[in-house]
């Protein structure tokens, strides 16, 4: 932070956002992502966009690289990027000839659902310059996913992408297979069978986390968080996010802007905090944000989970009494509570 603006770097890796719409709407989802989200598709524009601003700021060998991994290159995501495979198939296409080689898309598997179709959307995309897939495996997709599906992801990615298919993670995939799992498992039925394994869950206490999975965790006053700043997050150049409303999402700070992701050179002169008193409030401190909260009638809480927590808690209560431009997309804050029926498959 420099006077009243705020530098970011050049991102080094990142994330698009197809959409924010989802067949699951997953109780660890960071971002609130489900059905009931609009189709409000990335226009091929804006995708070309941010594709050759990342092809500008990523260094060579991370553009050129054809090994995937989290947190290098681009990836396309959501939301399920297949719920719009045209779409998905074109911008892998664009990124490819934009010299955009460490490319990877996310995916929950709903669509797997027999082996022709998923080898043939497999090898089409590989064909079309994509690196590799990373398939999510975890106790809260497979709520909404059969397991069968998720397998079958693996297998047949393998098949056409070799070692650049990342199971994420690993530890459920091998779990849900030595439980002989094919079809989806209630969260509570899944709490009886492994609990022991979500300490080795990497489960982010942000997003809806905090919202439906607060039971699991140690609470804490919001003093506990007070001297916390966010600092380190909002300026990360690794795995940040653009969406399909042009904003720039640090990281995993879903619902946060930091302006638009068309015009990384704007943000790049320097973000300004006059106009952005959610960021400044971040930037200094959590106790600052619940000062600013409380000036706009946010009533504390007795406990939360962690700072993301109460920052998420306190920028709900904002977005609903004025306008803040740094909170956005704003649909973000009313999809918090969003879910599927347990069991009910994709
Ligand atoms: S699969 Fe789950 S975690 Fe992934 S985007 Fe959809 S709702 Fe979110
Ligand atoms: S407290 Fe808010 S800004 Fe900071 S990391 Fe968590 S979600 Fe992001």
């Amino acid at each position: 932070m420099t006077g009243k603006k705020l530098q970011i770097p050049a991102p080094v890796s990142g994330g698009i956002f197809l959409s924010y719409k989802c067949s699951s709407a997953c109780q660890h989802c960071l971002y609130n992502c489900s059905p009931q989200w609009g189709g409000d598709w990335i226009s091929e524009a804006d995708a070309t966009r941010y594709l050759q601003q990342l092809a500008q700021s990523m260094p060579a060998s991370h553009r050129r690289a054809r090994q995937v991994s989290l947190n290098y290159g681009v990836h396309f995501t959501g939301g399920e990027p297949f719920l719009n495979y045209p779409l998905l198939l074109r911008l892998v296409a664009i990124a490819y000839d934009l010299g955009l080689a460490a490319t990877f898309v996310e995916t929950n598997c709903f669509w797997c659902r027999d082996d022709d179709t998923t080898r043939q959307r497999m090898a089409a995309l590989k064909e079309a310059g994509l690196a590799g897939m990373l398939i999510s495996a975890n106790p809260f997709v497979v709520e909404s996913v059969p397991f069968a599906r998720i397998e079958r992801a693996a297998r047949i990615g393998r098949e056409i992408f070799g070692e650049n298919v990342i199971v994420y993670q690993q530890l459920f995939f091998d779990l849900f297979r030595a439980m002989s799992l094919q079809g989806t498992l209630p969260f509570h039925d899944f709490l009886m069978r492994a609990s022991t394994s979500l300490y080795q869950m990497e489960l982010l206490p942000m997003g809806r986390v905090s919202h439906t999975l607060h039971y699991l965790y140690r609470k804490y006053p919001a003093s506990h968080f007070a001297a916390q700043s966010c600092e380190r997050e909002l300026v990360r150049d690794w795995h940040i996010h653009m969406d399909n409303y042009g904003n720039y999402i640090p990281g995993y700070c879903g619902g946060i802007s930091l302006g638009d992701a068309r015009d990384l050179d704007a943000l790049y002169a320097g973000i300004d905090l006059e106009k952005r008193s959610v960021l400044r409030a971040l930037l200094t401190g959590m106790g600052a944000l619940l000062q600013l909260g409380k000036a706009y009638g946010y009533e504390e809480q007795k406990e939360y989970v962690s700072r993301c927590h109460l920052c998420l808690d306190v920028r709900r209560h904002l977005v609903q009494v004025a306008d803040f431009p740094e909170l956005r997309p704003v649909e973000f804050y009313a999809r918090l509570t969003d879910r599927r029926t347990l069991g009910e498959e994709a």
